[in-house]
């Protein structure tokens, strides 16, 4: 009989306990990648049962980058649907009674060993070099030898008791430790420590929640990071006793700093998603940039490829394994590129966004300036926030600008007869356009004067753009207009 395909759904789990993680999007990509290929959904759940750790404000960032990558999941907190609530906050009620089913069969019990004896437990052992570490089951002996109705008092007796018990995992001897990865293949895990699945704040632990909530909400492949796979014989564990088919699992590979170290918030400031879009980065080269991550071209040609070539291209057996660099000289490579291949107009328009959105609005003239500037720094920017200061002369009147040191320090001693012969062959330029201010330059000062173009043009240069380096000079003066060049090369002289 032919099996009915079933919906592909995968998720992204992240906990709202900070500025989002880049991981977080490089998982949201392949779920995404996923579920457009075979027609599915792709949810957002978040995951805060951990009370203690959540920032305010780090939920709505992780719906900004999302959107702003363009990976919107079809179902979240924010947007709903029809396996909500996806908070998991809200979904405490969902998880009690698989405790209690838990429990009840044998699965499960209750431990009231106080975080101390936790810690004392755990210093013996590391100090007593023991081969088998995690808790010592002290409670399920005790419920073994006095029974369900006693052994909260016994417990009570002994050191190191704790009002408000826990409920852990009973891990068996037969525990699964293998599996089949997506990415990896058969993978072996360690046997698990007798796990908390319920807190004493009464919130269920990762394990429990990801496990109950994958399954409701119908998920069909589970996309995490690497760090997971030890935990993984916990879940399959809990699948079995609930009597649900486990999804399947890919592993992603830990993304790692250019000194192979794994990429943490505090040692590399592009672990933060946010970082991105702050330095001016394009969503979609960001995207490109994560899909090589581990992942081989999707062209043979070239680097570059949208998302529906990823979707179209994607394979989970290609992902390879080894934790790749995270390399953001790659990045500045792709983003220049998708920079170039944005129209000038849309170019133009992402930078005023972008400047906007880091609280410094453009007002109608620098619009225009801008504008008329985008085709002269298009080859010359990485970032959309190198475009602004690489014109600012562009935008202040000729008594604001300030002559670099340096530029000024090169100036020849002539410059003056230079500048005052420039002044005087612009004066009748009817035609104000670049190849006519260079024409009327270069008669003037090439051919009238003698001297060599670099030491003609650099002290005009210096008069309109106050430093050594600008974009093209004739295509600058074209955009300042003729007033405003010669008031610049008289403030020179
Ligand atoms: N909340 C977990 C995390 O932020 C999710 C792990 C998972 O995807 O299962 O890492």
């Amino acid at each position: 009989m032919n099996e009915v395909k079933k919906t592909q759904r995968t998720r992204v789990a992240p906990s709202p306990t900070g500025d989002p993680h880049v991981g977080t999007a490089y998982q949201a990509l392949f779920d995404v990648a996923w579920v457009r290929q075979q027609g599915g959904q792709f949810v957002l759940r978040i995951e805060d049962t951990d009370q203690n750790r959540l920032v305010a404000g780090s939920e709505q960032q992780i719906y900004d980058s999302l959107r702003w990558l363009g990976l919107d999941p079809d179902e979240s907190p924010e947007v709903g649907g029809a396996y909500g609530p996806y908070r998991q906050s809200e979904r405490l009620d969902t998880y009690r009674p698989y405790v209690e089913q838990l429990l009840a069969a044998g699965h499960a019990y209750y431990c009231w060993c106080s975080a101390e004896r936790l810690k004392e437990l755990r210093a013996e052992q590391e100090a007593a070099k023991v081969s088998e570490t995690g808790y010592d089951r002290l409670c399920y002996h005790l419920l073994l030898e006095h029974g369900a109705d006693k052994v909260r008092e016994v417990r009570s007796q002994l050191p190191g008791f704790s009002e408000m018990p826990v409920v852990r995992m009973l891990v068996p001897e037969d525990a699964p430790l293998s599996f089949t990865d997506l990415i990896r293949g058969s993978v072996n895990a360690p046997f698990p420590d007798d796990q908390v699945i319920l807190k004493a704040d009464g919130f269920p632990t990762y394990h429990l929640a990801v496990v109950v909530d994958d399954h409701l909400m119908g998920i069909t492949t589970v996309v995490r990071g690497e760090e997971w796979i030890s935990s993984t014989p916990k879940h399959l564990l809990l699948y079995r006793w609930l009597g649900w088919e486990p999804p399947a699992f890919a592993h992603m590979p830990l993304l790692r700093n250019t000194d192979h170290s794994k990429i943490s918030k505090r040692k590399n400031p592009a672990a933060r998603l946010l970082w991105f879009r702050e330095q001016g980065y394009l969503p979609e080269a960001l995207l490109n940039f994560l899909q090589l991550l581990g992942y081989p071209p999707v062209r043979e040609d070239s680097e570059m490829a949208t998302l529906s070539e990823f979707v179209a291209h994607f394979d989970w057996a290609k992902i390879s394994t080894v934790g790749p660099v995270f390399d953001t000289g790659k990045l500045d490579w792709l983003n220049g590129a998708y920079i170039r291949a944005l129209d000038d107009t849309e170019l133009a328009h992402r930078i005023a966004i972008y400047e906007a959105e880091r609280g410094r609005p453009l007002d109608e003239h620098t619009v225009a300036v801008l504008t008329a500037a985008v085709p002269i720094i298009k080859e010359r920017i990485t970032l959309l926030s190198d475009a602004l200061p690489m014109i600012d002369y562009l935008l202040l009147p000729a008594a604001e600008l300030v002559i670099a040191d340096d530029a000024r320090a090169a100036l020849p001693e002539n410059t003056a007869q230079i500048v005052s012969a420039a002044v005087a062959a612009l004066e009748t330029l009817t035609d104000w356009n670049p190849s006519a201010i260079q024409d009327a330059l270069r008669s003037a000062l090439v051919e009238t004067l003698g001297l060599k173009p670099k030491v003609a043009f650099n002290p005009i240069r210096t008069a309109i753009a106050g430093r050594k380096v600008s974009p093209p000079l004739f295509e600058s003066m074209a955009i300042l207009g003729q007033p405003e060049c010669q008031a610049r090369l008289s403030r020179l002289i």
